[in-house]
């Protein structure tokens, strides 16, 4: 996989939640690479957390760990005022923590429903509102950048793909599709830039039993045309230029990044 990053976001100050796993991982990695700030918010794994900023703090970088579970509001506005109080302010929210929770849906127990939503959507809702009145609270910083702020949300293939057994990860995306394009729609004029990336299968803890075995890479390997599991690093460049000026006339856009899972393969012969 081509791995190019520039430093087009040099002085710039990014939060990702669920930045110690993962996609979100590559994302905070990326991010400092390309010269910005980088707070790391996790829930549970807090070593995971520690050691990226080690190893970004090794690169000359800067980063911090928050904990905070992005379903809850208090601990939301917490974690915003932990960063702005570190760096004064923030440029760039990566909306990313996501958690799965399978079942048959008439087995599904309103408590695997309302886990999913207050993360997946409930979360986004929380975390962009209160990087959306820091962004106007400060205003443009042309030295920075020329938007006022930038929000990238990690939604899902999932989002327009339907996924039996997980009506409810479904909605929570499908959901967060409109979520992020009625967003960007009402902020676009005060320069606030909001997209998404959305995956397809990439190789991360989420979704180990969908690759752990040859037998079942095999399987997931037929939906994928482009024949290769995708790499953390294929979105966390991505969501580099989302964040950067790179993409500044990109407004409300979700980008597939799936090796082209969304295009239909089973129609690739006959249909
Ligand atoms: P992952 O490795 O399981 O990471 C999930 C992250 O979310 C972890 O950092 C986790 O923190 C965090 N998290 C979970 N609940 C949280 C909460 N209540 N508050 C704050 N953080 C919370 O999975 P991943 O694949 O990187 O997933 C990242 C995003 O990509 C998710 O939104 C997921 O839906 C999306 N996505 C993934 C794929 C894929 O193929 N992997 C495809 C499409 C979309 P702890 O580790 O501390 O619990």
């Amino acid at each position: 996989m081509p791995h190019i990053i520039e430093k087009s976001l040099v002085g710039q100050r990014a939060l990702v939640t669920g930045g110690n796993s993962g996609i979100g991982a590559a994302i905070a990695l990326a991010l400092a690479e390309a010269g910005a700030r980088v707070a790391i918010n996790y829930l549970s794994n807090v070593e995971e957390a520690q050691a990226l900023v080690a190893e970004i703090q090794a690169s000359g970088g800067e980063a911090i760990t928050i904990q905070a579970d992005v379903s809850q509001e208090d601990q939301v506005i917490a974690m915003f005022q932990q960063v702005i109080e570190t760096w004064g302010s923030l440029d760039i929210l990566v909306a990313n923590a996501g958690i799965q929770q399978y079942a048959p849906f008439v087995d599904m127990t309103l408590a695997q429903w309302d886990s999913v939503m207050a993360v997946n959507l409930t979360g986004q809702f929380l975390c962009a509102r209160e990087a959306v009145k820091e962004f106007l609270r400060r205003g443009v910083v042309p030295e920075l950048s020329c938007a006022t702020g930038k929000i990238v949300c990690t939604s899902s293939v999932h989002d327009i793909i339907p996924w039996a057994g997980h009506v409810n990860y479904a909605a929570s995306k499908g959901g967060l599709l409109m979520f992020m394009k009625s967003l960007a729609q009402e902020v676009a004029h005060m320069k606030i830039r909001v997209n998404a990336v959305s995956p397809g299968a990439i190789r991360t803890p989420i979704n180990r039993s969908a690759w752990e075995t040859p037998e079942m890479e095999e399987n997931l390997l037929k939906l994928i045309p482009y024949e290769r599991i995708g790499d953390p690093a294929d979105v966390a460049q991505a969501v580099v230029w989302l964040a950067s000026d790179a993409s500044d006339y990109v407004v409300g856009a979700t980008l597939y990044i799936d090796g082209g899972m969304t295009l239909y393969p089973g129609f690739r012969e006959g249909g």
